[in-house]
């Protein structure tokens, strides 16, 4: 036996394993046990194919294994001697010739490609099935909601950013109609409009964190039912080197379409902390996952064929792959932008210098909004490259939360995660309340996190710990208030008791 370890092309496992491969047309090796067993699905798919004659040519360790039964009207059928060079070598273990026929005429040659199909389905066919009954739009225009409607949506579960749940509201309306016009046929527009090719208007979401960039991003791709896919940007770099390659934000959109293509090219992909891929000041290496980063996710932004894998996150020879076009994919690409402020407070004081007074420079200095100056000049001077700025044609910025929204994000919104305490204690039937200047000391102290929202739910989970362990204890408590005393550890819950 070969002291190099070989590894079988179906399901990977190596020679320690498996035993010796055989070869099968093509030249793969595989091992035995997948041969069989593709074997045995030919033999279920295709009745009538008579089960493999599998002769042994009498050396079994090397596992040579040869079928002889060419059928003569089989051109492709080789000739005696028509081996490629090393098929039978017995060092490189076995090898399998199946002949089409076996009784049958017309029955071709077994191929990988036609095993791995039988296996796994083949992905390229569906999507040639699909492009035969793309008559039926995906997205109908009448089910697009409106704006305001989507805006109304939002406010249900979003707190406070009400400019940015309108830029996104508008945003995704235009995508989906864009979307829907392209199933439309020409005759449906007047005749000036009819050449006229809606631009895709991918987003640029700017805001620090905790702010809900993430969470209006999953709201809406909830709300509009299409499949969404979460990415770090951080986690990419350019093909090739250490790290996930660009393509896999694709793949990831597909497994979050339960791998239906035509769902995924019609769904979200939001990729967060797209600041961190700025490109590196004073740097002389090859910014892999940088810049590169950048210029290799141009042609996904604007829409191009990708080959993904399917249910993984690597291309390799056994899993399939799978077309899918991303020109109707809408990305949505997230980041705090840390020093952006800086930079718009840069070219903001230059041109006050140039025209306004000195007034003007200080009150810039206190401004809270700033951000929503922001320009496309000012991202490019933070280091993201023109072409990449120039396909996010939307550009929204949110701000941070004040300790008001931070109280209103604790009760308001649908899922609020007061609510979700009530709801816990109203199964053993306690009613849970919060004093107003409760809420509003556990704003403050989420706001010293600088975590924005997210620390939230770190406090509460930490004041309701005692809550939730005490309380069930006592079958007389019918209500309990938290209050500002209790957070501050000089005070015990109000605990009152039934009737
Ligand atoms: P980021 O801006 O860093 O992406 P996230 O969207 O992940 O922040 O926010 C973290 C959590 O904080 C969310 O899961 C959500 O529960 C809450 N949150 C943040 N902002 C808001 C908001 N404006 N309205 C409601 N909840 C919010």
């Amino acid at each position: 036996m070969s002291d190099i370890k070989e590894y079988c092309r179906m399901c990977g496992r190596s020679t320690d394993d498996v035993g010796e491969l055989l070869t099968i047309t093509g030249g793969l090796r595989v091992c035995r046990t997948c041969l069989e067993d593709a074997m045995r699905m030919a033999e279920k798919l295709m009745p009538g194919l008579s089960p493999v004659q599998m002769k042994d040519n009498g050396n079994d360790t090397a596992g040579n294994t040869e079928v002889s039964e060419n059928t003569p009207s089989d051109p492709s059928a080789p000739e005696e001697g028509d081996t490629p060079p090393g098929e039978d070598d017995p060092k490189k273990g076995g090898s399998v010739r199946f002949a089409g026929g076996f009784g049958l005429p017309n029955v071709g040659f077994l191929n990988m490609a036609d095993l791995q199909n039988m296996m796994f389905g083949n992905p390229a066919a569906k999507k040639k099935d699909r492009k035969e009954k793309k008559d039926a739009p995906v997205i109908d225009i009448r089910n697009i909601p409106l704006p305001h409607k989507i805006k109304e949506l939002l406010d249900e579960y979003v707190v406070g950013q009400e400019q940015a749940k309108k830029v996104m509201s508008v945003a995704v309306y235009n995508h989906y109609k864009r979307v829907a016009s392209e199933s439309m046929k020409p005759e449906e527009f007047e005749e000036a409009l009819r050449d006229v090719e809606i631009e895709k208007s991918n987003v640029l979401l700017i805001g620090p964190t905790g702010c809900g960039k993430t969470y209006l991003v999953k709201t809406l791709a909830k709300l509009l039912d299409v499949p969404l896919a979460i990415t770090d940007a951080t986690t990419l770099t350019e093909a090739g080197y250490i790290g996930d390659d660009i393509e896999s934000v694709v793949s990831k959109l597909l497994a979050a379409a339960d791998n239906d293509v035509d769902r995924a090219e019609t769904g979200i992909i939001f990729i967060d902390e797209i600041d961190k891929i700025a490109k590196k000041k004073n740097s002389h290496s090859r910014d892999v996952s940088g810049e590169s980063v950048q210029q290799g996710m141009l042609k996904l932004l604007e829409g191009a064929e990708v080959e993904v894998p399917v249910g993984a996150n690597s291309k390799n020879a056994m899993v399939p792959l799978a077309t899918v076009d991303t020109r109707n994919i809408l990305f949505i690409c997230g980041g705090a932008f840390p020093d952006l402020d800086e930079i718009i407070k840069q070219r903001l004081r230059k041109q006050t210098s140039i025209g306004f007074n000195a007034e003007l420079k200080d009150s810039l200095d206190k401004r809270k909004d700033i951000l929503s100056e922001v320009t496309v000049d000012d991202v490019k001077k933070f280091g993201m490259i023109p072409e990449f700025v120039g396909r996010l044609p939307v550009i929204c910025t949110m701000h941070g939360l004040s300790d008001e929204m931070l109280v209103d994000i604790l009760k308001e919104p649908k899922n609020a995660i007061i609510k979700q305490y009530q709801k816990l204690l109203s199964l053993d039937e306690v009613d849970l309340k919060f004093t107003d200047d409760a809420l509003l000391e556990i704003a403050k102290k989420a706001q010293e996190k600088d975590t924005g929202a997210r620390a939230l739910r770190a406090i509460i989970e930490d004041i309701m710990l005692d809550i939730m362990y005490e309380i069930p204890k006592d079958d007389n408590i019918g209500r309990v208030t938290i209050t500002k005393e209790y957070l501050e550890g000089s005070g015990s819950p109000l605990i009152e008791t039934r009737g």
